[in-house]
């Protein structure tokens, strides 16, 4: 086949219509990202278009083949950092991200834009400032130039806005250029950008004719000096040499990070667990409660099971009350609510206390089995199990051990997998642990 027949002319829809008002800069910035594209010819399956809330966000409608997610507002960049770093670590790393945003939401999402150029997150974040929100009406953003008219600042803008070019130029981001839509080498610049390994800025100043242009001395040829006037620097901000972060990440030394704990055993026998049951793990702060349902997930996970947990405590951390809700299911868990607990486990007072509190405790019904350590006085409801769990396995380790004899007793995992994760997780308590594991205790009442 001949090659010049497989090239791109247009990455956008044919017969493309943009929905922006009239002699909205939005246009053409769009047109010269296609025609930056165009020139680089990248396949339009390597492309990932992320857009945010705002006109600008009406883009991904207007190009085709590629990948495109809308977000929510302010959030395109931690969106496409997600997609960077999935694609990066966990795949071939060829993925090229562009990110839409508006000067509304690259202030909204600052914190995102900031970390994504410290990382040095793999993507081009396209910020289109014409200094108002458009969508909503025209009011003022924290790019809004200084004297501005928009809809919230009728006598003129008194904040002085920020230097989104030079914060991301400070965070350390490889690439960052400020230009205006008037620059004729607009599409060289989106095109060195897209081609930049890393985190690269591009600073469009624009024009909003709808809400930004009737209201102010503004024209094309203005962006410059109001640039000037506000103290922005036009021209590549940053140049420099920079590790994307999903290299750093590969290139890490094997073996580097720790071994969590609290992944599964490396044989997990499947489940036969047959139906959704639902676990709340109750004790105190600093007995890794939290900690021992995530392992419990984990491994249920690993045996072949759907899972969520919800965790609660104390502002403080280190005292009061540490809890876990657990659900297991051999199918999808579209509800991660619990009406009537399948299984309580407590182990202190202020877990059981707080279990009290909250209603947990009013809600046991009688086929609710709920393992206890025997210091605690058991509820009028349930199949009480009082076990000596502190006295066997410490407190640090009866969270995990009452967590273990309840997925025993559930099925959601078999016995040698329960006694493989207390090997795990309890250490020198897990020859005590079997004591409490087998016989597994009748129930009392
Ligand atoms: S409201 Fe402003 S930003 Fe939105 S499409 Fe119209 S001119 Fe463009
Ligand atoms: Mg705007």
């Amino acid at each position: 086949m001949d090659t010049a027949s497989l090239r791109r002319t247009s990455y956008l829809v044919d017969n493309v219509r943009f929905p922006f008002c009239k002699g909205c800069s939005h246009t053409n910035i769009l047109r010269k990202l296609n025609d930056a594209l165009v020139e680089l010819q990248i396949p339009a399956e390597r492309l990932a278009l992320v857009t945010d809330i705002g006109c600008i966000g009406l883009a991904d409608g207007l190009f085709r083949d590629i990948h495109t997610v809308h977000t929510t507002h302010g959030r395109s960049t931690a969106f496409a950092c997600g997609i960077a770093l999935a694609d990066g670590i966990l795949a071939s790393g060829q993925l090229h991200i562009i990110v839409l945003i508006g000067d509304g939401g690259a202030m909204i999402g600052l914190q995102h834009l900031v970390h994504a150029a410290m990382l040095n997150v793999r993507m081009t974040v396209i910020i289109c400032n014409n200094f108002v929100y458009g969508m909503t009406g025209g009011q003022g953003s924290g790019l809004t130039p200084d004297c501005f008219i928009t809809a919230t600042t009728p006598r003129g803008n008194l904040v002085p806005p920020a230097d989104l070019g030079g914060i991301l130029k400070h965070s350390n981001a490889p690439f960052v250029v400020r230009t205006t839509v008037s620059d004729p080498g607009l599409t060289g610049t989106l095109k060195e950008a897209l081609a930049s390994p890393g985190f690269s800025a591009v600073e469009v100043l624009e024009l909003c004719t709808e809400y930004a242009v009737p209201k102010n001395e503004l024209t094309g040829r203005r962006l410059s000096e109001i640039a000037q006037e506000n103290g922005w620097e036009l021209g590549k901000l940053a140049h420099r040499e920079g590790i994307p972060f999903d290299q750093k990440v590969r290139q890490a030394p094997a073996g580097a990070a720790a071994e969590s704990p609290n992944e599964p055993p490396a044989r997990v026998e499947p489940s036969p667990l047959d139906r959704p049951v639902n676990l709340v793990i109750a004790g105190s702060a600093g007995e890794r409660v939290q900690s021992s349902a995530t392992a419990l997930g984990q491994a249920a996970a690993s045996a072949g099971c759907r899972v969520t947990q919800k965790n609660d405590n104390p502002v403080t951390q280190g005292s009061g009350f540490s809890l876990s809700e657990v659900w297991v299911s051999p199918y999808p868990i579209g509800f991660t609510g619990i009406e009537v607990p399948d299984v309580v486990v407590a182990t202190s007072e202020d877990g059981w206390n707080e279990l009290r509190r909250r209603g947990t405790v009013g809600s046991i019904g009688p086929d609710t089995i709920v393992i206890l350590d025997d210091t605690l006085t058991p509820p009028e409801r349930g199949s009480i199990v009082r076990l000596p769990l502190r006295k066997t396995v410490t407190g640090a380790n009866a969270a995990m051990a009452g967590a273990l004899i309840a997925a025993h007793r559930l099925d959601i995992l078999t016995e040698a997998t329960v006694r493989q994760l207390a090997a795990r997780r309890l250490g020198g308590s897990a020859p005590a642990f079997e004591r409490l594991l087998t016989p597994v205790p009748a129930p009392t009442s």
